[in-house]
Formats: structure tokens, sequence, C-alpha cells
């Protein structure tokens, strides 16, 4: 499985069109820009015409000024001037070559001084789908490279949550390195990409190693590195500020171990996030007895809000095969038989392309090995808070377990499936951050 769905993300088409745009494989470029909102309006793709934003692909010896005229003058026209014909023709070819690409352009659009570009929905959408549940835990993962790479990271002798910090680094950095193909290893020699996540910018380290520099973790009121709290303690600090948020009222009838037991993990996480949104060459500031502290609170909802859409998604697909067993509904029939073009909500095309087509992206952009190497922890977070804000619109607006009717069955299996897909990016994206996801809250 791993390696197959390797040509199936947003490079992929961007690479093909930039292909039979150039007739070089070789070119990279920023040209064509992936949108993330408003997509029925703006495509999901786009580029802007001006001739300067395509230089590093083109040279023109008529001084063109729009990129429309200078593909249409390099494919043979005469005209010196684009009108709205030409334009279609280009697109026109555009659409036809795209043809035989795994995902199909359906329509570009003149908006302006950019060109929309509207990708086919359905080979999108089965087919993401059908990654993530074929895919499971190995999702984005890239085809090995053999590539090996040593990491450790140096305790700081004054702050546990400085040391916790930059062991949280290190494990992202490595789950993100296995993501993308390389081996990673504790220790070793005759390895040249040894790197050792540190909070010291001086001071000797162990041959071989390369330092990355983060930040400390700060205490807000003295502004100076925190050195109070061990991990246990802030666990037990975050426990109790999170037990006095009226939004945990959901768990008061449990019983007092079983609560421990969930405010436990949702405290792990919370912190977990608090340090990791932060980009890791800058230091992180935590609060202190300051439930008011207003970038706090936002963490705190941050991991939470996050893990809520977890146990959502978890209760959904429980009740569904509760009812299953019960007999109120058919079981889910294999994914070959469902009909994925039931899914017609906008919202439903927004999570797919963004977070299961878009989660390879993700992975890409989260860890950069060439030609400096560098970890973005807080692509992942962002990635995470997005989906939610996405899910939670549409958990508002649709009711996935449908009452009544034969017919509305085949929509309900392919939002299920959907659901199943969201469920895998979740459990992926928070096993690189080391977070589990929670079943109920
Ligand atoms: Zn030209």
């Amino acid at each position: 499985m791993e390696g197959f769905w390797t040509g199936f993300c947003i490079k992929s088409i961007i690479d093909d069109i930039i292909f039979y745009f150039t007739g070089d494989t070789h070119k990279k470029s920023s040209a064509i820009k992936v949108n993330s909102e408003n997509l029925l309006v703006n495509g999901e793709l786009h580029f802007l015409c001006n001739f300067k934003a395509w230089r590093n692909l083109f040279t023109c010896s008529k001084n063109c000024i729009n990129i429309l005229q200078h593909l249409a003058h390099a494919h043979g026209a005469t005209k010196d001037d684009i009108d709205a014909d030409t334009a279609e023709e280009i697109f026109e070819q555009l659409i036809l070559k795209s043809n035989n690409w795994p995902i199909r352009i359906q329509r570009c659009m003149l908006q302006k001084e950019r060109v929309c570009l509207f990708l086919n929905r359905e080979d999108i959408i089965a087919s993401s789908i059908k990654m993530a549940v074929e895919c499971k835990m190995t999702l984005g993962k890239i085809k090995s490279t053999g590539k090996i790479f040593i990491l450790k990271y140096q305790h700081d002798a004054q702050s546990a949550l400085t040391t916790q910090r930059l062991h949280l680094i290190r494990n992202v950095t490595a789950k993100a390195l296995n993501l993308h193909g390389h081996i990673v290893l504790s220790t070793g020699e005759n390895c040249t990409n040894k790197y050792i996540f540190t909070s010291k910018s001086e001071g000797l380290i162990d041959e071989g190693y390369k330092k990355y520099v983060c930040g400390i973790v700060k205490n807000s009121q003295t502004n100076s590195k925190e050195t109070c709290f061990t991990w246990e303690q802030y666990i037990k600090y975050k426990m109790n500020q999170l037990a006095e948020l009226s939004e945990h009222k959901f768990i008061e009838n449990e019983k007092n171990n079983a609560k421990d037991f969930f405010l436990h993990n949702l405290a792990n996480a919370v912190i977990i996030f608090e340090l990791m949104t932060v980009k890791p060459s800058r230091s992180v500031i935590i609060g202190n007895n300051n439930v008011e502290d207003d970038r706090n609170i936002t963490n705190t909802r941050g991991a939470s809000f996050v893990l809520y859409n977890t146990a959502r998604i978890a209760a959904i697909i429980a009740k569904y095969n509760e009812k299953v067993s019960r007999g109120e509904y058919p079981s889910l029939p294999d994914i070959k038989n469902v009909d994925f073009s039931q899914l017609q909500e906008e919202e439903e095309w927004e999570l797919i392309f963004n977070f299961v087509f878009g989660y390879s992206q993700m992975i890409n952009d989260c860890l950069k090995c060439e030609p400096n190497f560098y970890i973005y922890p807080q692509v992942v977070c962002l990635f995470l808070l997005r989906l939610c804000q996405k899910f939670s619109v549409y958990y508002r607006k649709v009711r996935i377990l449908t009452e009544g009717g034969d017919h509305l069955i085949p929509k309900m299996v392919a939002r299920l499936y959907m659901l199943h897909a969201l469920q895998v990016v979740f459990e992926n994206a928070l096993d690189i951050l080391g977070i589990k996801p929670m079943m109920r809250m």
C-alpha cells in the first residue's frame, strides 16, 4: 500500500500542469496556488496571468506581459493580443490534456487578473476516501528513501518543561521523517544526518551532531525561563484548570478514577498543543495561576476542541454500529459499492479536498530536509484546528444518521465512509503529535 497513493496529491496536479505548459519535468514553480476557502467560486487552484509570476519558467522574446498571451504564441498563434477566444482555446486544450491525468480539470475561468481552475470533484472524493480507509495509519507515508537520520535532544538543566518540549520536538521530527520515507535511529555511526535538539546555542555537543536550537519555555509572570514545574506537576496544574472550566460538566457523572484518567489525557493533549503550536525556534510562554490569560484559554480550547471533534465522530459511528446490531440500519456495504456522488454538500467537498486529499500536502509541509533541515510541528496543530472548524460547521448543519426512508440510506452510507476517512486523518495527525484521540467526551 505504501507509495501507491504517492501520485495522488495536489502537487502532482500542479506538476502535470507545469509540465504541460513548459514541456519540462524538472521545472519547479510556485505560480500555481492552492485555494482552501470558497472553492465553489474560486476553484481549487488559481494562477496569476501576469507574466512576472511565471518569469522563472519562461523567457519570452516578444515581451509578453500575460501568460495566456505567451502560451498562445508559444503554441503558434500569430495574433499579439489576447482575447476571450484565445483564453477559451488554451483552457479547452488544458482540460482535454488533463483527461489523461489521475485528477482531471473540469473547468477554467478567467477572473480579472487570474485564472481559476476547477478540479473534477468525483475523481478526488471517491479516491481520497478510499485512500484514507485503506491506508489507515500509513496515510501520507512516502515510499522509503533509505536515508538515515539520528535524532537526540539535550536536557535543559534548569527547566523540565523546556526539556520536555525538546523531547516532543524530537519525537514529532522522528514521526515526520518516517512519513517522508526516512529511517530514524537513536544512535549510530557513519551517518551524516545527526541532529540534536537543544535550548543552548552555545556550548559543546556530541561530535558529529548538528545543533537544532529551539526556544525555551518561559513563565509569563517572570518573563524568564520556567524553572518551577516538573512535567507531572504541570499536568496536575492543567488538570485542575480543566476541571474548573465549566465546559467539562459532561464528565461530572463519572467515577473519580475515570474522571482523573480523562482529565490526565486531556491535560496531556492541551500541553502538547501549547508547546507545539509555536514554531520550534521561538520560545513558548506559559501562564501561571491565570485562567484569565487569553492565549492560555485559546490553547486550552484548541486541544479540547480537537479531541471533542474526534469524540463526536466516534459517537456517530458507535451509534450507527449499535443500530446495525439491532437491525435498524443495514451494515456498511463494501467501499467499491458506495455511491460517493451522494456527497453534494459544499462542506463535504471542502472537508475532503482540504483535509483528506490535502493530508499528504500537510505532511509535506511539516518538514523540510533540503537544502536546510526544518521541522514545523505548528503546521500539524493548525491543520487539526482548521479541520475542526470546518467539521463543526458541517456537524451542526447535517444530520448524518438519517431516520426514515430507505432512499436516504445511500447518502448516509457515503457520509459514514467520509466520517471514517476523517477519523483516519484525525488519528494520523494526532499521532504525529503523540496524542491519542478520544472516543468520548
Ligand atoms: Zn511570449
